[in-house]
């Protein structure tokens, strides 16, 4: 991977953009802003269905949230799409919801402006959105696309917290020229965003590193369910084995620049650590 992507780089963008303009447009510099944008609570989740081995009687309000990559040109990422369907805001109770579209617009973007989502896993929570953003297109792990159009509904197969309808959406999404299948780990999709598997809380989730001006962001999802996980070395409750999510939590702690720059998928506690601007958004980096 380095070695194609340093000569793509050097050849494609250093020599001729600079020759010509007289001044570096390199993309390489590139840098973005991170938020995390919250659209629901799901109440008293027990804490022990997060991490691994915790007290049976506590419970956590669990936050529901995606986050919004900003970069120049008018990119706007999002990792995830959260949920907006009545089976899944009435049927499993969540609380002071709003819709993905309405998080998004407190920083004055439309479902138009999202250009790229970045699906972690498959689970309602984080993909039921994905066809709010009409021009947006779909990042997910081809073997995790793979996995849940297929072998999952099979005897045998494992689809916990995969949404039939969102499956179809999906398909019908790929047949439109929408998806872009990733190929694995430690994928530069997107110029200064980079996916990584290995945390296998679905059959292939990933998790997203994002460089910004205050170094790089991991962004990631419910291979970390909360800040507790990491404390604690703790793998989380819900995974195809805790190997590979204590082994995914261990590398992201590399790859961030800070070990608060690590963001989990259900903690209140974003917001708390990261209270600017508020009202349901917090910005990261
Ligand atoms: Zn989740």
């Amino acid at each position: 991977m380095t070695l194609p992507f340093v000569l793509a780089a050097f050849s494609l963008f250093t020599l001729p953009m600079v020759s010509l303009s007289g001044r570096s447009q390199s993309t390489a510099n590139t840098v973005y802003e991170v938020y995390a944008l919250g659209y629901a609570i799901y109440p008293d989740y027990p804490t022990s269905s997060f991490v691994a081995g915790a007290d049976q009687t506590r419970k956590t309000d669990a936050q529901m949230m995606f986050w919004l990559i900003k970069g120049p040109g008018g990119r706007t990422v999002l990792v995830d799409a959260g949920c907006y369907h009545e089976r899944f805001v009435k049927g499993q109770g969540l609380k002071d919801f709003i819709k993905p579209t309405e998080a998004l617009a407190k920083l004055g973007l439309s479902p138009g402006d999202v250009t790229d989502i970045i699906i972690s896993h498959l689970h309602w929570d984080h993909a039921d959105g994905v066809d709010l953003f009409p021009n947006a297109k779909v990042w997910i792990q081809k073997d995790e696309y793979a996995y849940y159009t297929g072998a999952a509904w099979q005897t045998g197969g494992r689809h916990g917290g995969i949404d039939p309808e969102d499956v179809l959406t999906l398909v019908r999404l790929n047949t439109e020229g929408k998806v872009n299948l990733v190929d694995g780990d430690d994928r530069e999709i997107i110029d200064g965003i980079r996916v990584y598997t290995g945390g296998r809380h679905t059959f292939a989730s990933q998790y997203v590193g994002v460089r910004t001006a205050g170094g790089t962001v991991v962004i990631a999802s419910d291979n970390v369910y909360l800040y507790e996980n990491l404390q604690r070395r703790a793998p989380i409750a819900q995974t195809f084995d805790a190997d590979s999510n204590l082994r995914a939590q261990e590398r992201m702690r590399r790859i961030a620049s800070r070990p608060d720059l690590i963001v989990p998928g259900h903690d209140p506690e974003v917001f708390v650590k990261f209270p600017k601007p508020g009202n349901g958004v917090a910005r990261i980096q």
